[in-house]
């Protein structure tokens, strides 16, 4: 089954944000949808998908991994981290979509299927480096009604700064933790803020409260520095990889004796990165807990894949309130209920366009409609 034409485009959101989307059309008329990272409105992966990777028209369908692999080795300069992981990785989950409607099954199937098809999920509650304690709190308190397994508090702060408010940051550590009880799962995202010392300070404190994990204490791309927060802090396990898009950066971190690896659907490949990531980690005892913070089509593109995790004990992240406000262009997208989100069964990701609600908000991209 071949592939004949590939729309890339953005869709413009009423809170004023931009996702960076992709539809594959193959000859039966069918479509398959992928995502890529929004990083600057997904500008440079959508600029790739409509040049560079525009020549898999043609190609078959069901080759995803072949596809995958010979579009990232051609295309390696301008990469390999970044916006041709991005491209590849929307790409990759519109060819598995669409796959999975050609088979008449959903990805998780295709996958190998999955150890559960309901999934707890944890909150991502961001921007808590300038808020007071209160208003943390307050974040905090507000993403609880939807039940997660677990709060991440998210600090935000400016990467070029470090350890600006170590006291602050640890103060509000106490306080969520003193606000949900002993027992609630919590974790800390540091956003890459800290120096090796101060990293190391605020651990103890972590380890103390019994979070469940330290991400990005330090900058992302100094695994030395990773190294030497890993060794000093026995009783949290450190995570990162949101910033990696090679198998080669998520051993990097491996290496260094990052405990969780956090590669992310809609950067790293799709389900081919991921899948390879997946085993990676595995076979270095290292647990995989995706980095995802779309909420429609990566939502459910890391839902098909975690469901197929083993050992996938950890909760899929989900970053907004819910219901989310990209809904309204499915006709029947996965529901939030009693804390868990169910898989959806349906051929492909499951999901269905309703084409009247997605045409009022998508602007088309140069060079898509090939
Ligand atoms: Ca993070």
């Amino acid at each position: 089954m071949r592939i004949t034409k590939v729309d890339v485009f953005h869709v413009r959101w009423p809170g004023g944000g931009r996702s960076a989307w992709v539809r594959v059309w193959d000859e039966a008329g069918r479509y398959g949808l992928g995502e890529a990272s929004p990083m600057a409105g997904g500008d440079a992966a959508l600029t790739i998908l409509a040049g560079a990777l525009a020549p898999l028209v043609g190609a078959d369908v069901l080759d995803t991994s072949v596809l995958h692999h010979r579009l990232f080795h051609q295309h390696i300069k301008l990469g390999p981290d970044g916006a041709l992981a991005a491209a590849l990785a929307a790409l990759d989950i519109a060819l598995w979509d669409l796959k999975g409607k050609l088979l008449g099954q959903p990805i998780f199937k295709l996958l190998g299927g999955a150890w559960r098809t309901t999934l707890p999920f944890y909150a991502s509650v961001g921007g808590n480096a300038h808020r007071s304690v209160d208003a943390v709190c307050q974040a905090v308190t507000g993403r609880l009604k939807d039940s997660p397994a677990l709060v991440k508090i998210r600090f935000d702060g400016d990467k070029t700064q470090r350890d600006a408010d170590i006291a602050g940051d640890i103060a509000k550590a106490r306080a969520v933790r003193k606000l949900v009880g002993d027992d609630f799962p919590l974790a800390f995202d540091a956003n890459n803020t800290y120096s090796v010392g101060g990293a190391i300070r605020v651990g103890r404190v972590l380890e103390e409260l019994n979070y469940a994990w330290f991400e990005e204490p330090v900058l992302h791309y100094h695994p030395d520095s990773f190294a030497q927060v890993a060794r000093a802090l026995p009783g949290i396990p450190v995570a990162a990889g949101e910033q990696e898009y090679t198998l080669r950066g998520i051993r990097q971190l491996i290496e260094a004796g990052v405990g969780i690896v956090q590669p992310d659907i809609v950067k790293t490949g799709g389900f081919t990165g991921m899948q390879e990531m997946a085993a990676l980690a595995r076979t270095h005892g290292v647990d995989l807990v995706p980095h995802q913070t779309q909420p429609s089509i990566g939502h459910v593109a890391n839902l098909h894949f975690v469901a197929t995790l083993l050992h996938g004990h950890h909760p899929a992240e989900y970053n907004v309130a819910v219901p989310s406000e990209q809904n309204v262009v499915f006709r029947d997208p996965p529901r939030l209920q009693d804390g868990l989100w169910t898989v959806p069964d349906a051929p492909g990701l499951g999901l269905e366009i309703n084409e009247d609600e997605l045409a009022k908000r998508t602007e088309s991209w140069a060079g898509a409609q090939r």
